[in-house]
């Protein structure tokens, strides 16, 4: 998903967009094994993105995406960028993740996607959270009951993501009649 919205913003949006990952490898794997293979098989994304493109960056529309590591010996990549895509960011190097984020400067967006496996509070992404607007994605049900996706919702010996409330499955897409959405939690 996020490799679709990242072609999405550079492509619609024009901006250009560094995404890392904890390591050199990590980009590698991802790239090779899931950017490439969905532009592959998608005839949109093939016209998007038609010239020769190696591992580290990928010209989208009149874009680029960065893809870095963090734990490299290299120095962190000076280009300027609209939007910075942090992924697995508690098992990314904190420095390198901090210095991606002031890439962001002398944007008009100063977009910042972060994204991980919470690993310890006060840590990673959790220090992020604490400073967003901390809002989830709620889902109403046929109940009435609004919700947000936990473990908990996951239910059944063939599993669903039901209710909490009346272990009805909920639908993701339909919204009985008010938006699913973004909302603070408190
Ligand atoms: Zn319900």
């Amino acid at each position: 998903m996020a490799n679709i919205k990242a072609f999405w913003v550079a492509k619609n949006k024009k901006l250009d967009i560094i995404y890392s990952l904890p390591a050199a490898s990590d980009i590698h794997e991802f790239v090779a094994g899931k950017t490439n293979r969905l532009i592959s098989n998608n005839p949109v994304f093939q016209q998007w993105t038609a010239d020769k493109d190696s591992i580290e960056q990928k010209r989208v529309g009149d874009s680029v995406i960065y893809y870095r590591g963090t734990w490299t010996d290299r120095a962190a990549l000076m280009i300027p960028a609209d939007l910075y895509i942090a992924d697995e960011v508690d098992r990314s190097k904190q420095e390198v993740v901090m210095q991606y984020s002031t890439r962001l400067q002398h944007s008009d967006y100063k977009w910042r996607w972060y994204f991980s496996n919470p690993s310890t509070p006060g840590y990673g992404v959790d220090v992020m959270w604490q400073k967003s607007d901390q809002k989830h994605y709620f889902y109403k049900c046929e109940c009435g009951h609004w919700q947000y996706l936990t473990m908990e919702n996951i239910m059944g010996d063939k599993p669903y993501f039901g209710c909490v409330k009346c272990k009805r499955e909920l639908s993701r897409r339909y919204n009985h009649g008010k938006p699913n959405g973004w909302r603070a939690s408190k």
